[in-house]
């Protein structure tokens, strides 16, 4: 079975492969019967509709119920260019995929505030929205009675620049769109962009933390996905020459979902099996052409109880995040030998940064979980934040690191005023934090992971991540060097390309930090990042700590293992309550009263 699905995988993504079977299509076309063409033709339209939906649902993450609004506006775009204007296809569509695109950036605005349920009924509505007008406005949409006499091949109408196109043709045109279409969303998925869309689908608050924006991150999707779904309803309008308000309804919206998920959420390969297969079907079924959708609904539920990856994850391996000749290009050079080596480009440069917080009230409702606390972390110095459950550790870090405005009190980095700056604002000024429970991309790779932290650090457009221009590569290969000196410096390079679903708690946890770590942080915030460590990894992580600390980064780190702090800490505070009720070292700290009896106990201290 798995040799099976590498040997397919590898036929899937090979160039010599693909190419194959490009020219084949492209040059046997010329032996099928016109009917065939056809279904063809609809099947690379179905194609290019559902990357519309893998960019959208399979990669960011947001359900969409009212997709065929953008098919249809490419669809009417066109035809109405095309009819009003006189103008030609190569105009028509890209200039309706254009509209498609930016109508969903607008509707990424109201979208990106709601999610799940609230997301489905909000483009449940706006789909239905797109088909009154479609209805209604019969000067532009011919109503209800439809547009006819789109120019169309099949119809033997489509002419451009004297040329008459025929079916052949057509499909010929339709399948480099698709072609292209589906590398451009290839090289998009291997990049920072893309790899920034699945971290919205499974943690914004980790994308905010590694200073990816999210609103627009998600209008990146919106966009993308409207200009797929836009191309693809231009194409299918010029296919079928006749356009009514019915070709757009819900249950377009639905189809192209279910072929989706049926064929894996962010599996290419699958869901062109699957969009073949969704375009053959109804012909094989045309006995059953009123219950369509009652086999559509019965593979979907099969479907998902039995291989939930859909077609893709039962044929294929899962894809790849990082382009694969990139990555074994900047493993090759030797690595250092030297284990001791820090990374060079974690060192800070200027002099190391402190950030000092004022009289900080953070109140969520009734309850006061921090309590004017004042608090100075030195420059490139470790400080610990111990205390009980409960106490507020998390709440400071949250607060610091943006995710909360606090009630009152402010926050100084380097003596400037950043009190309730957002979290992807203070990321970007190079405080980074760690998360209680680790937050990551299950799918992902710990590597795909990590490189999430090297986002903002890479400046190349999705265009060019799409067009996978020179600057793409010579970015991805510098951060891929940095990402390797960090493995090394974890000590989990055996398990880089492995997805962390896979992998025990600990290599979780040096995930997260290895990605803080990528974001080049001058301070970082770490929230518990031993627990749940063997005692193996928890040494481990202390000379890590310490190496941090030489290379000139601040840490800020919540623990409660004594051991683990003693000798490792510079400074040491306790929160009790939301109050600060000691400031000073570790052996101080253990034999102060207060500390004694509200966290350490007598037990503790005895050991001290
Ligand atoms: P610690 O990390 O020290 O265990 P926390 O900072 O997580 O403590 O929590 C401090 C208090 O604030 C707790 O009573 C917790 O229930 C409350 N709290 C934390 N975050 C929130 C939130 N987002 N909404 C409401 N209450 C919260
Ligand atoms: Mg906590």
């Amino acid at each position: 079975m798995n040799t099976m699905r590498i040997f397919l995988s590898r036929l899937v993504t090979h160039p010599l492969a693909l190419t194959v079977l490009l020219v084949a299509l492209f040059f046997g076309a010329s032996y099928l019967r016109g009917a065939t063409l056809q279904i063809l033709s609809f099947a690379l339209v179905s194609i290019l509709f559902t990357q519309s939906i893998n960019v959208l649902t399979g990669m960011a993450g947001q359900i969409s119920l009212g997709h065929a609004a953008f098919f249809g506006i490419g669809s009417y775009g066109s035809a109405i260019l095309a009819q009003a204007l006189g103008l030609n296809l190569f105009l028509t569509i890209p200039v309706a995929a254009i509209v498609s695109s930016l109508i969903a950036y607008l509707l990424s605005y109201p979208a990106g505030r709601v999610k799940e349920v609230y997301l489905a009924m909000m483009t449940l509505g706006f789909g239905q929205i797109f088909l009154e007008v479609a209805r209604e406005w019969t000067d532009l949409t011919g109503g209800v009675m439809g547009l006819s006499g789109v120019p169309s091949a099949g119809l033997g109408t489509l002419i451009i620049l004297g040329y008459k196109f025929s079916t052949i043709d057509y499909f010929r045109v339709l399948l480099l769109i698709t072609a292209c279409s589906m590398l451009f969303i290839r090289n998009f998925s291997q990049s920072r962009l893309g790899r920034s869309l699945f971290v919205m689908h499974y943690s914004e608050l980790a994308a905010g933390s590694v200073g990816i924006a999210r609103r627009q991150t998600k209008q990146l999707a919106y966009a993308l996905s409207g200009l797929l779904a836009g191309i693809s309803g231009g194409f299918y309008a010029h296919l079928v020459g006749y356009l009514g308000p019915e070709s757009f309804a819900i249950s377009r919206s639905i189809e192209v979902l279910v072929v989706a998920i049926v064929g894996g959420l962010w599996s290419s390969a699958g869901q062109v099996i699957s969009a073949v297969f969704f375009t053959f079907l109804p012909e094989q079924l045309q006995l059953f052409a009123d219950y369509q959708f009652i086999v559509y609904g019965l593979i979907l539920t099969f479907t998902l109880i039995l291989f939930k990856q859909g077609i893709g994850g039962l044929l294929f391996l899962p894809p790849r995040f990082i382009r694969q000749a990139w990555l074994v290009a900047a493993t090759q050079p030797q690595r250092s030998d030297a284990p001791t080596n820090e990374p060079a480009f974690l060192k800070i440069q200027a002099k190391p940064a402190g950030i000092e917080v004022q009289a900080i009230t953070m109140r969520f409702g009734g309850l006061v979980a921090l309590n004017a606390v004042s608090l100075n972390i030195q420059a490139g110095q470790i400080t610990a934040l111990i205390g009980p459950n409960g106490s507020g550790k998390s709440t400071l870090v949250n607060v610091i690191a943006g995710v909360f405005p606090p009630t009152a009190g402010q926050v100084l980095l380097e003596g400037l005023d950043v009190t309730a700056r957002s979290d992807v604002a203070m990321a970007k000024m190079g405080v980074v934090r760690t998360f209680q429970d680790p937050r990551l991309v299950p799918h992902f790779t710990v590597r795909e992971n990590m490189m999430l932290g090297a986002h903002v650090k890479m400046q190349y457009s999705w265009l060019e991540a799409g067009l996978s221009m020179p600057r793409v590569r010579a970015q991805e290969a510098k951060a891929l060097q940095q990402c390797n000196e960090i493995l090394q410096l974890l000590d989990i390079e055996a398990v880089a390309e492995q997805a962390v679903e896979s992998l025990p708690y600990g290599y979780r946890r040096m995930t997260e930090l290895g990605r803080a770590l990528l974001a080049q942080p001058k301070i970082i915030l770490l929230d518990e990042p031993a627990a749940g460590l063997s005692d193996l990894e928890m040494a481990r992580l202390a000379e890590i700590l310490v190496k941090l600390k030489r290379l000139g980064i601040t840490v800020l780190l919540i623990e409660h293992h004594m051991d683990f702090l003693m000798g490792l800490v510079d400074e040491v505070v306790v929160l009790d309550s939301g109050s600060i009720i000691f400031k000073g070292d570790m052996l101080g700290m253990r034999q102060d009263p207060a500390v004694i009896a509200a966290y350490l106990g007598d037990d503790e201290a005895q050991h001290a």
